[in-house]
């Protein structure tokens, strides 16, 4: 879908499709930790928003009905993950699926003994492999308070899709050229292991324990922090913060005026601001 579009096409959706600047600005304001981002970046993102959806449909089920506000909304953090990368990368799906809260898919899986177990526990946001990414409207709304939230829903998803690029989510996702995926993982691991157990001892941690549910999970959620609350991550888990930088190809939390992060430090953050 986007690898096939030659410049010549994409120009012309872009000329055709343009987005209308006070719908533009309402969906850019709603979202206060894009305030970081450079007037190049917001015209790349614009850019990149309108591609997205002029390919992905952005549909309601359970009776919503998504607003072109809501759509916009969505489509600018999807975009954000892949603003200096490839849009190419969300080949794999067409579809968004936007709820009115929360869902119950309805699942079964056999276990080892051929017993078929049913559960239908209720989701704020799914993504699947080749698949739609499903998502909670009132979840999304909240992730776009972060300092409030501390999540973000619509982030969260689709750093699971760029994992999923490869099959199912393992929290390593395929790296673009130049990284190593022994680094990437030895960092992951570490850095998982750290944050795991202080989750088991009970302590409190500053990114949501939800992170300890398996390492796609933390992928997911340090993605979150990492666009939403860079120098957070930065702090808490510096070598996972290079990492990402270099994945993402950006350094969010050098625009907000944070100390650069070395990309050598290789041992797990402390995470000695999550008290207690
Ligand atoms: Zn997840």
């Amino acid at each position: 879908m986007f690898a096939a579009l030659t410049r010549w096409r994409r120009a012309r959706v872009l000329a055709r499709s343009a987005l209308p600047d006070a719908l533009w600005h309402e969906a850019f304001a709603a979202l206060p930790f894009l305030a970081y981002l450079h007037d190049d970046e917001r015209a790349r993102l614009r850019d990149l928003v309108v591609l997205f959806l002029e390919a992905k449909s952005i549909v309601g089920a359970g009776g919503h009905e998504v607003t072109p506000r809501q759509r916009v909304i969505i489509a600018l953090q999807a975009c954000l993950l892949l603003l200096n990368r490839d849009l190419a990368l969300y080949d794999g799906f067409e579809n968004v699926i936007v709820y009115p809260g929360e869902f119950r898919p309805v699942r079964q899986w056999e276990d080892e003994d051929g017993v078929v177990h049913e559960s239908d526990e209720p989701l704020a946001g799914e993504a699947m492999p080749n698949g739609p990414v499903v998502l909670s409207w009132p979840d999304v709304e909240a992730g776009a308070d972060f300092e409030a939230s501390g999540m973000n829903l619509v982030i969260h998803e689709f750093a699971h899709k760029l994992d999923m690029v490869k099959g199912e989510a393992d929290g390593c996702p395929p790296l673009p050229p130049g990284m190593s995926t022994a680094t990437w993982q030895r960092v992951f691991t570490t850095a998982y292991a750290h944050f795991c157990g202080r989750v088991d001892r009970g302590r409190r941690t500053v990114i949501d324990a939800y992170a300890a549910e398996h390492p796609a999970e933390f992928f997911a959620v340090l993605s979150e922090v990492f666009f939403a609350d860079p120098v957070l991550l930065s702090g808490q888990y510096p070598a996972v913060y290079a990492q990402l930088a270099q994945f993402y190809a950006q350094d969010p939390a050098s625009r907000i005026g944070a100390p650069r992060v070395a990309a050598s430090r290789d041992v797990a953050g402390s995470d000695a601001g999550a008290g207690g």
